[in-house]
């Protein structure tokens, strides 16, 4: 039986002119993330876009890959027959008989799309409710709280048979608010930061801090594992990874401990400004969840923030419970690999007694120690862009 995905868009509907705009976008990230899964076709007609399964194409890898591209609000999955009404319930027989088989009541809703189909819906949902009532004795009609609702559309070519929409991701195409780079350590909270802000649009570039040899290839190979896992929901996503070695020694050797944490981030700030403007980026994404940590009470976040001098820095889960992001995390599937036990370069050189409440004179008297342009400039120009 030939199998469809109808997809109804969500907040693109929205978009008055820039819709033609938003539906290619979402057209070209459907087929990027079905091609290697098989050959299906993707056309939108009215406002609904088909995904034809082919015979031989595993219907629930479709499903399940297209369950995850943000812009689709209701996802119909149906059986497609001809326009007779034997066809429609044959078809709804085989193609739901499990379905009708467990089902203890049920009731039949009918869209015609096609005005030229000569019974209107309401007379098409009396005739073939009527029809598998008489047939299916165990499942009375019941118009409010149906078990199962049988829905047949009647479309130009074709009519499809499906037992109810199911929510798709929602959100808007990834793309079409433009670019942002992610700074992505090992830990759960990135991977969730950088899913939400993809939910709005955005496209990813993952930028990593690397110390080397005091963070393992394991860790560097873990972080590309956590960016594989989020190209399920942003497509392609390159990762800058930065040599940060040198940096962290420098802070280690100049400036007084307690401030450590701090210096670091603000050069991690610093750095990932400049790549994303090189690389077209108009913000910049975090993990950072108020209070979590020493460096993200308020006053140390406004002492990171400060050297960011263009970009705006995008913290999504800024006022979650970890509780909530671990719940993301699962659903994402990163949360197995974000708990792996290989060390993050932020937990090197940890001071055993962090500043939560920073100065920034103190701050800037530190950095004066260092010639931050210059180590700034040096780790941009040897970081390395890998694709996972
Ligand atoms: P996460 O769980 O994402 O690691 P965290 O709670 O451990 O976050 P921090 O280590 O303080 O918090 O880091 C805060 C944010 O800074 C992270 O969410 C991430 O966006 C960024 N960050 C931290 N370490 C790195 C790194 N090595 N490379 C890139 N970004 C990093
Ligand atoms: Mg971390």
């Amino acid at each position: 039986m030939k199998e469809v995905l109808l997809l109804k868009c969500g907040e693109i509907v929205l978009k008055g002119l820039n819709r033609k705009k938003f539906e290619d976008r979402l057209l070209g990230n459907i087929k990027r993330r079905l091609k290697h899964i098989g050959d299906c076709t993707v056309t939108m007609r009215q406002s609904v876009i088909y995904v034809e399964i082919p015979e031989g194409v595993d219907g629930d890898a479709v499903m399940d890959a297209v369950l995850k591209i943000f812009g689709i609000a209701l996802i119909c999955r149906a059986a497609v027959c001809e326009k007779t009404l034997e066809s429609m319930q044959a078809t709804a027989e085989s193609y739901l008989a499990d379905r009708i088989a467990d089902a203890k009541s049920f009731k039949v809703e009918t869209k015609r799309g096609d005005k030229r189909f000569p019974m209107t819906s309401v007379q098409v949902s009396q005739h073939l409710g009527g029809e598998l009532a008489e047939k299916y004795k165990h499942m009375k009609p019941d118009m409010h709280h149906p078990e199962l609702t049988i829905h047949f559309e009647i479309r130009d070519q074709y009519a499809f048979v499906h037992p109810g929409p199911v929510q798709g991701a929602g959100g808007m195409p990834v793309g079409t608010n433009g670019r942002a780079a992610l700074l992505l350590s090992g830990g759960i909270d990135s991977p969730v930061a950088g899913y939400m802000m993809t939910k709005r649009g955005l496209e990813l570039i993952g930028i990593h801090f690397f110390s080397y040899p005091y963070t393992s290839d394991r860790a560097k190979e873990k972080v590309f594992e956590l960016g594989r896992k989020l190209t399920a929901y942003c497509g392609r996503m390159p990762i800058l990874v930065v040599p940060f070695t040198k940096i962290q020694e420098e802070i280690r050797d100049k400036c007084h401990e307690e401030l450590f944490t701090l210096i670091m981030r603000r050069f991690m700030m610093r750095i990932a400004e400049k790549l994303a403007i090189q690389y077209e980026c108009g913000g910049l994404i975090t993990g950072e969840s108020l209070g979590q940590v020493a460096s993200q009470t308020m006053p140390a976040m406004a002492v990171t923030n400060a050297v960011c001098e263009t970009l705006p820095v995008f913290r999504p889960v800024i006022g979650m419970d970890k509780e909530e992001i671990v719940q993301i995390a699962r659903k994402i599937d990163t949360f197995e690999t974000s708990i792996l036990p290989y060390e993050d370069c932020c937990t090197v050189f940890t001071p055993k007694h962090p500043n939560t409440k920073p100065k920034m004179p103190k701050i800037l008297e530190a950095e004066s120690h260092l010639d931050v342009e210059a180590l700034v400039d040096e780790a941009v120009q040897n970081t390395e862009r890998v694709i996972v």
